[in-house]
């Protein structure tokens, strides 16, 4: 059995646990016993968290809906055709017909980027994040 230091994925208080694993899979979750934030505890949220990890319903690809049916795809096209779209409605719309939403699933840096990516290329402040919710 291992134990992997980090941080919850699930909201902006950002609880410190222990993965657990055993045989390269994600068991469960411990709580930091001494970490400032959860002094030991964590919530119900919290205690689950690991539970995605091994999912099989957890997507691996991305998914593009053709012809009314989500169909495997590969990123490159994914990413093209959000890129397209974007574009179109700014174009059509202006930009405050755009929103992102990012994810506490990601990094500080990556959220950061993010954000920068949707003030700064296009031109609208409609951005928020899942830990507010
Ligand atoms: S979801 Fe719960 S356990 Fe996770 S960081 Fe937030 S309060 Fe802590």
């Amino acid at each position: 059995m291992k134990k992997t230091s980090a941080i919850c994925p699930f909201c902006g208080c950002g609880c410190n646990f222990y993965l657990v694993s055993e045989d390269d899979r994600v068991t469960g979750v411990e709580p930091s016993p001494n970490n400032p934030v959860n002094k030991g505890m964590l919530c119900t949220k919290g205690w689950n968290s690991y539970e995605f990890i091994h999912s099989p319903d957890r997507l691996t690809t991305p998914l593009v809906r053709k012809n009314g049916k989500l169909t495997v795809s590969t990123w490159d096209e994914a990413l093209g055709i959000v890129s397209a779209r974007l574009k179109e409605i700014m174009a059509q719309h202006g930009p405050s017909a755009l929103a992102f939403l990012s994810s506490a699933k990601v990094s500080n840096e990556e959220n950061y980027i993010f954000q920068k990516m949707a003030r700064a290329v296009f031109k609208t402040n409609n951005v928020d994040h899942c830990a507010r919710l």
